[in-house]
């Protein structure tokens, strides 16, 4: 087993986000905005391509799945009807010494003692107090605690409401993106051509008021989700979800995670419409968390959204004139958790000559750049000439980097540090025979290539 089990990887890896540009904490400059992150200029490609290979794998690469980009805020009757605005809520108790809200559920997981989010404030009260003397605030050592009381994650917003007390009748930031899907489901079905088995796949920003968002981009109050709602016959549901699970499983390996820092989580304690709920969990630097959810949601969502809205949400079968409410199996992922899994997974130190390199080996689809154009010597104008002809060339098919700064060597290892799968070095040499050196990040060899050859070249690896 390789990388991310040192106690340290994590660290290590925040320090490169920052250091080379991927993500920077919220309004730093304002000392920070907790639990909020922004991506810099390397972390935005690197999020952008994991989200192009979802779009591509869930709508381009299938003729059953359609897009869809709806708006975050919408009428706050979804929330209600979904049960958001009653039932979205975590665990929260207060350490009475040092005041840290804490996610009890959590607190108590962490100690060995079963909990989840979904027990009631009894239920989950008893556990607590049976458990007390096990439990001390990881923030100060303390074991005095508030007892534990539900606290909503929506985000609350005055947004349309100008009477002055707009706390009465809130709207929200969406909590989930899949809220927007449903919604929709009867305009998709009246206007695209789907029939059912179809789904509804979208990107997009949601925001939770989390208790306790720790560990970096994992947990966040302002996050990006890639869902998926598959619509089918009632009494499909587990056809389509043992198809789905594997599908999305895949889409994993086809990123370059091993199999080994993966793993199925099955929930135990389901919601009560649900029929069966499953993560996708990777062994990130803290443990395997969840990355990915699948869930069998039943007709729970049209169900209420047709009861709250007062408008039909069936679905009539063209071959034998049946009428149903389909029912869904969502697929749903975080851009954040994949992008520090992916990011985990491809961080390596490697000792060379008394030195060590530190690599990210992504693979080239999802590298922020794809390759690096260097002129050999910043001050020969014609060698700098040369290479900026041959990045104009290449940069209309790949995102290229132009870089004359510093030795070669500190140039390859900026680049092997951000992921470049490929540099390309123009010299003297160039001028007389048109060839160039690229050298490859991985194995580090280099091979001298035409330059009439070279999208060909990348083409092939790329
Ligand atoms: P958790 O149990 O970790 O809070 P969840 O079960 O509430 O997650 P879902 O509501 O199923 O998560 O959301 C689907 C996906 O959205 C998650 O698998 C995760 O990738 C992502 N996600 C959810 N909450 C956050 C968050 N606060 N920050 C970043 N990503 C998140």
């Amino acid at each position: 087993m390789k990388k991310n089990t040192a106690d340290n990887s994590m660290d290590k890896i925040i320090s490169l986000c920052k250091r080379r540009g991927f993500v920077f904490p919220s309004s730093e400059i304002y000392d920070g905005f907790a639990a909020v992150y922004d991506f810099g200029p390397y972390g935005v490609e690197l999020a952008n391509n994991i989200k192009k290979e979802w779009w591509k794998a869930m709508t381009q690469m299938r003729d059953d799945i359609v897009g869809l980009d709806s708006a975050i805020f919408m009428s706050p009757k979804i929330w209600e009807a979904s049960g958001h605005v009653k039932g979205f809520s975590d665990p929260l108790t207060e350490c009475r010494k040092c005041h840290a809200r804490l996610r009890l559920d959590t607190l108590l997981d962490e100690a060995g003692i079963f909990a989840d989010e979904k027990m009631t404030e009894d239920e989950i009260n008893i556990i607590f107090e049976a458990n007390r003397d096990k439990i001390k605030c990881p923030n100060c050592g303390a074991a005095d605690f508030t007892p534990g009381r539900k606290f909503n994650l929506l985000v609350q917003s005055n947004l349309g409401n100008f009477t002055g007390d707009w706390t009465k009748e809130p709207t929200y930031l969406r909590g989930e993106t899949c809220q927007g899907i449903y919604v929709n489901y009867k305009n998709v079905l009246d206007s695209a051509r789907v029939k059912i088995p179809f789904g509804i796949a979208q990107i997009g920003k949601a925001f939770r008021n989390e208790i306790t968002a720790r560990q970096f981009i994992f947990r966040t109050r302002e996050f990006e989700q890639m869902e998926m709602q598959y619509f089918v016959k009632p009494g499909d549901d587990m056809t389509y979800f043992d198809k789905w699970k594997e599908t999305r499983w895949q889409f994993y390996l086809d990123l370059g995670i091993d199999p080994a820092n993966l793993q199925w989580h099955k929930h135990e304690n389901l919601v009560f419409y649900a029929k069966e709920a499953y993560d996708i969990e990777y062994r990130f630097p803290f443990g395997f968390k969840e990355m990915e959810g699948i869930h069998a949601r039943g007709d729970y969502d049209l169900t209420q959204h047709s009861k709250y809205s007062g408008k039909e949400l069936n679905y009539l079968d063209p071959a034998t004139n049946e009428k149903y409410i389909p029912h869904i199996v969502e697929t749903s992922a975080g851009v954040g958790r994949t992008f520090l899994a992916v990011l985990s997974e491809a961080y390596q130190e490697e000792e060379l000559e008394g030195e060590t390199r530190i690599v990210l080996k992504l693979i080239p689809k999802l590298a922020p750049i794809k390759i690096a154009v260097f002129p050999l010597l910043k001050n020969k104008p014609e060698l700098v000439a040369k290479a900026r002809e041959v990045f104009d060339k290449l940069k209309m098919d790949w995102r290229c980097e132009f870089d004359d700064n510093g030795n070669i060597g500190k140039r390859y290892r900026r680049q092997d540090e951000i992921g470049t799968p490929f540099c390309l070095t123009v010299d003297f040499e160039t001028l007389e025979n048109s060839e160039v050196t690229v050298r490859n990040r991985d194995n580090m060899q280099q091979e001298r290539i035409k330059i009439s050859e070279l999208e060909n070249f990348f083409r092939s690896r790329i």
